[in-house]
């Protein structure tokens, strides 16, 4: 893969509407890659951004060459914007972070030294964020159960934010699928992974572009993408609530033929007509939550078998689309 023209380095940049940011973003930007003493470029990704995020873009990209632009027909969402900035990078070493300043650039210095080292993907490990209450203990919830269930080793908090190997983005370019969870798939494709750790700064400007929603979409994707094992739940439940059965089968007759008293009363009174209601309503809910599993399988199935595009490119700065044999098969969300 290497070629003397190509960087030693690529940065991925997913935008969406991060005009306020932007100035601030490519300033630091400058300093620090340029302290990199490597060669380098930076892909932006456009996702379909309604404010004036192309325009700045555009007049960086004339200022500085190096700095790259795709844009996308509309928005696909920040992991299909990250999908569509690896499969447009030359460079020996891709680095990926988010427009917002929460991930600090400084630290690819550090990481490109472990890639040196021979580890093929570096990523950060936050130690701690300056987010709020609710949604640390959201993430840090999401983090440990995605791990329990996922059937691939996962590291704990660790986001997009991260340095791989021209052969990991290979690999992850070859990926056929449309739900995608970056993180995840970076962890599926092997090799030797490190984590670095640093500490997550609070969003440098604008606001935040995950909605609760768009967070639990992105959570689901996770989960559903990387593990069976919520189908496999219906086996344990399904044999839990035959064995429960089991047993109190056995206590009722027990309870007419020996004709002791349980809770105040004789099992000649029958009076355990809420306690059958109960049940029922309770082997209900199961029997909803497992087709809901099956439905989360199923529509996953969907997107995927019709091969769309995961992006559309609009327009391209300093980007030679034909050239990156990019294959963009794949399609939109689920839902
Ligand atoms: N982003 C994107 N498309 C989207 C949503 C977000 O490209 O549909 C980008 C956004 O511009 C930012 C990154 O993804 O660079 C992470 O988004 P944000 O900082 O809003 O997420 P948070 O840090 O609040 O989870
Ligand atoms: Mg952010």
């Amino acid at each position: 893969m290497k070629s003397t023209n190509n960087p030693e380095f690529s940065l991925v940049i997913p935008c969406y509407n991060e005009e306020a940011v932007l100035p601030m973003l490519a300033t630091r930007l400058l300093k620090c890659l340029n302290d990199l003493k490597i060669s380098w470029e930076v892909i932006f990704v456009n996702d379909g951004s309604k404010d004036r995020t192309f325009e700045l873009l555009a007049r960086l990209h004339h200022e500085e060459p190096r700095f790259k632009v795709i844009s996308f027909s509309r928005n696909f969402g920040h992991q299909s914007a990250i999908s569509g900035g690896l499969a447009y990078t030359t460079g020996n070493t891709v680095g990926v972070m988010d427009a917002d300043l929460q991930d600090p650039p400084e630290i690819f210095g550090d990481c490109l030294q472990k890639l040196h080292e021979g580890f093929d993907v570096v990523y950060a490990v936050r130690r701690k964020r300056k987010e709020s209450l609710p949604k640390r203990i959201a993430y840090n919830l999401f983090y440990r159960l995605f791990r329990f269930m996922a059937e691939s080793e996962m590291p704990l908090d660790s986001g997009d934010f991260c340095l791989m190997s021209r052969r990991v983005v290979e690999q992850l370019k070859k990926m056929p699928e449309c739900n995608v969870l970056m993180r995840g798939l970076r962890a599926w494709v092997g090799f030797r992974q490190t984590g670095l750790e640093y500490e997550r700064d609070a969003r440098r400007a604008g606001s935040t572009k995950y909605s609760f929603w768009k967070l639990v979409q992105l959570a689901r994707d996770g989960i559903f993408a990387f593990s069976t094992m919520p189908l496999k739940l219906a086996t344990y439940m399904g044999f839990c609530a035959v064995g429960f059965s089991i047993l109190a089968a056995i206590f009722v007759i027990a309870w007419r033929l020996i004709g002791f008293q349980f809770m105040g009363h004789s099992a000649a009174e029958v009076p355990g007509w809420a306690g059958i209601v109960v049940g029922m309503l309770f082997l209900n809910g199961i029997q909803f939550l497992i087709l809901g599993f099956f439905g989360e399988y199923i529509g996953r199935i969907y997107t995927e078998v019709k091969h769309r595009p995961r992006w559309v490119v609009a327009e391209t700065l300093g980007v030679d689309v034909q050239n990156q044999g990019a294959e963009q098969r794949a399609c939109g969300q689920v839902d």
